[in-house]
């Protein structure tokens, strides 16, 4: 599973345009920063690639078991 760190989002999305399987999408509320943060959409079809934890600029994604 992944598990994304709110607060370090700044809203690229680049995570929600690399990920394989659609998984991700920015939502509606912001952080503290004032930036809408990506979350987990459709976390059943995550496939624990990792992809979306490497592509993020601001180390906002971590995998774990
Ligand atoms: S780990 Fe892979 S499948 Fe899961 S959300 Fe990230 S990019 Fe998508
Ligand atoms: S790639 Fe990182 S900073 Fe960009 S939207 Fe995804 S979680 Fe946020």
């Amino acid at each position: 599973m992944i598990e994304i760190a709110k607060e370090q989002c700044k809203s690229c999305a680049f995570c929600v345009e690399f990920c394989p399987r659609k998984v991700l999408k920015i939502g509606e509320e912001s952080n503290q920063k004032g930036y809408q943060f990506a979350y987990m959409a459709e976390s059943e079809k995550c496939v624990s690639c990792g992809i979306c934890a490497i592509v993020c600029p601001d180390a906002a994604i971590s995998l774990y078991k």
